[in-house]
């Protein structure tokens, strides 16, 4: 997408960190970004804000918000989904007594055109149809986010439609959170790493744990007939008829990349692009990729995604596995890499102390 500016998280001095490790990625932080965190931590001591985060399904929203937390305090910070808490609907309406108390909350606080047993009915026979309006989800969001406690949030999934957009600039008001600063971060990832993650996604049949045959490889490779195998790390989830770790597969679907959510793509772009020109309201730019020819430049060597390929050794009757950068082209058709969230966290981390006014 355009008008998001690369950022520099390349050190003066290198040191290398392990990403995937969480105490080396703590050490990581601690170098890349130290003060802006004992900032932040002192600011959260008494201060809260709401950060909307407004990316691509599957653009590491939740990942990069979950990253955040872990680094800054766990205690203060949540993330709250829109989609999740749309999710739970389902299981709610199915249960005499939510069903009821659900019911009892929207007759005192649901205010709308759309009647509410006809947003009942639809809850009930997940009728994709009818869209929930957005007075509903906000008064229920309220609701929610009241339970938390007063704490820094991170709202992923809303605005969800392009009306919800003027929403969102007095949800702060909404929710009791007048006097905090609120943000919008808005994610840019290129429709390829998207479409990547998904095609070369495999899970486990026994205990459903997700990889990446091509970015997230599991500590075994087994190959057969010119094809490559995930097996599961988890040492109890062995193949039934030989003895020997279960084979990660496809979930069926996955194979076709982006293809099916194409629609979903094109609207969350709409509305990240409606947000970016939103004025008066502090505005974090993320972005996931940077051109090749760039990177030795923006990023250290272990910031950038690697990607994973497989050759099966005949005579040693084994699997090599080549690792090297990936590469994938961005939405303008330029080379690029792509980012291990940890640096899209650090940009995330100095560019929130200057939103909310507490850097130097
Ligand atoms: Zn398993």
């Amino acid at each position: 997408m355009e008008g998001f500016p690369l950022f520099k998280t390349k050190s003066e001095v290198y040191k290398k960190f392990d990403l995937t490790d969480v105490n080396s990625r703590k050490d990581y932080f601690d170098y890349k970004c130290g003060e802006e965190i004992k900032k932040l931590r002192e600011f959260l001591k008494n201060n809260t804000f709401i950060a909307y985060l407004l990316g691509k399904k599957s653009s590491g929203k939740g990942t990069y918000s979950k990253m955040f937390a872990e680094v800054v305090g766990r205690e203060e910070i949540a993330h709250f989904s829109i989609g999740d808490m749309v999710r739970s609907f389902d299981e709610i309406v199915r249960d005499s007594a939510k069903k009821k108390e659900f019911i009892s909350f929207l007759e005192k606080n649901y205010r709308g055109y759309m009647p509410l047993d006809k947003i009942i009915e639809a809850l009930e026979t997940r009728s994709t149809k009818v869209l929930l309006p957005s007075e509903l989800i906000l008064a229920l969001a309220k609701r929610e986010i009241a339970k938390l406690g007063r704490k820094a949030i991170f709202i992923d999934g809303f605005p969800r439609d392009l009306d919800q957009v003027s929403y969102s600039l007095f949800f702060r008001d909404l929710i009791g959170y007048r006097d905090d600063p609120d943000i919008f971060v808005l994610i840019d990832v290129p429709t390829a790493v998207i479409d990547e993650r998904v095609k070369f996604r495999v899970i486990c049949p026994l205990c459903q744990t997700s990889r990446n045959l091509k970015l997230l490889p599991t500590k075994n490779v087994e190959h057969e007939q010119g094809k490559f195998y995930l097996l599961c790390d988890n040492s109890n989830c062995l193949s039934v008829q030989q003895e020997k770790p279960a084979r990660m597969a496809t979930k069926e679907g996955d194979e076709l990349g982006i293809e099916p959510i194409k629609a979903r793509l094109d609207k969350d772009e709409t509305l990240i692009k409606q947000a970016f020109n939103l004025q008066g309201v502090p505005k974090i730019l993320l972005r996931n990729s940077i051109p090749a020819e760039k990177t030795s430049e923006f990023a250290d060597d272990y910031e950038i995604t690697p990607a994973y390929s497989y050759q099966w050794n005949n005579k040693e009757q084994k699997v090599e596995i080549t690792e090297k950068p990936w590469e994938v082209k961005d939405d303008q058709g330029v080379l690029s890499n792509s980012l291990m969230p940890p640096p899209v966290v650090v940009s995330l981390i100095k560019q929130l102390v200057k939103a909310i006014g507490i850097g130097s």
